[in-house]
């Protein structure tokens, strides 16, 4: 491992100096560790901010609000997640093992890097670690990778379960950077690869992720996140969907769809839940607007599998979310 400084920050604003200093933040550092091991990541100045006062987890109203350092089995084994949004609980416990889940930040989750394996190999052309230099994915084993939002410069997925959730439920992000704090929708942290792949979230310089607002809905109760991946524990998704539906009188009033592992980012499917819209909550309208799901898609020859895989999944969701199954 090549060396580093490493430092504690005691304040949100000695965090945010030391990061415009050149520091990178650390939390748990699950991914980040792991990078730096294998000389992908090199920072030279690392800020713990494992001492900052953002390990909450709260309600505001009936919003829940989870600060940026909860650790991810707390916030999933949390009574106010279960009982507001037992959906973020889900993609929390699919989403890492026990291990990691002990370890790991919620506001590392969402920053976490790509698995292509390519990234972490340091003599493949790779644009996201390597600006310029091409992407091996494209030509080479990409069977895990993104059939949407791609571009000719790169293709991996977003890896993270717990986005999905909190991009469907319209979760907001509260954080702080040199100019003070702002708030923005989760889902407009991730940025699609278009020509440069390596920029990955619109967070600006030095901005901390302070928490995570998600606010409550009809829907927030009636969710499920159904993860499906080669085997059963300590697996990224080849395909997940997060569903929540609001059912009024026999008819859908609203829908809440994304979906993980197909997506450069996570991937909210708006033309699938127009087409919920009003429609009564059962196979045929599942499957009807399932065959939306991959408006735009790209599939390559080796992931053309999720191209049937992802509209399948979504039916068995949003059954799973309707008590239809
Ligand atoms: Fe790199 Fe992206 Fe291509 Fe993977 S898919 S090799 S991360 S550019």
């Amino acid at each position: 491992m090549i060396p580093f400084r490493f430092e504690k920050a005691r304040t949100e604003q000695d965090a945010i100096l030391a990061a415009r200093a050149g520091g990178r933040y650390i939390a748990g550092g699950t991914t980040l560790i792991d990078l730096m091991r294998e000389e992908v990541e090199r920072p030279e100045r690392l800020v713990d901010i494992n001492a900052l006062p953002l390990d909450y987890i709260r309600v505001d109203g009936d919003t829940l609000v989870i600060g940026a350092l909860a650790r991810m089995s707390d916030v999933a084994a949390h009574r106010e997640t279960a009982r507001l949004q037992p959906l973020i609980a889900e993609a929390l416990v699919e989403g890492a093992s026990p291990q990691l889940r002990n370890v790991a930040s919620i506001g590392g989750n969402l920053l976490q890097r790509v698995r292509c394996p390519y990234f972490r190999m340091l003599d493949a052309p790779c644009n996201k670690r390597d600006p310029g230099t091409g992407c091996a994915a494209i030509g080479g084993l990409h069977a895990g990778h993104a059939i949407l939002g791609t571009s000719d410069h790169c293709i991996a997925t977003h890896p993270s379960d717990l986005a999905v959730a909190l991009v469907a439920l319209d979760a907001v992000l509260r954080v702080q950077g040199p100019e003070g704090e702002r708030t923005f929708p989760v889902e407009e942290l991730f940025r699609l690869p278009g020509d440069t792949p390596h920029l990955e979230h619109t967070l600006r310089p030095s901005e901390l992720i302070l928490e995570v607002r998600v606010p409550a809905g009809p829907y927030a109760r009636h969710a499920r996140y159904l993860k499906v991946r080669d085997r059963s524990s300590y697996e990224f998704a080849l395909v997940s969907v997060a569903a929540a539906l609001d059912v009024d009188g026999g008819r859908i009033r609203a829908a809440h769809v994304a979906a993980g592992g197909v997506g450069t980012r996570p991937w909210r499917m708006r033309a699938c839940e127009a087409a919920l819209v009003g429609r009564s909550p059962d196979r045929g309208a599942f499957a009807s607007a399932a065959e939306r799901a991959l408006d735009g898609a790209r599939p390559l020859s080796g992931n053309h599998y999720k191209a049937e895989l992802l509209p399948r999944t979504m039916v068995r969701a949003l059954e799973m979310a309707g008590g239809v199954a």
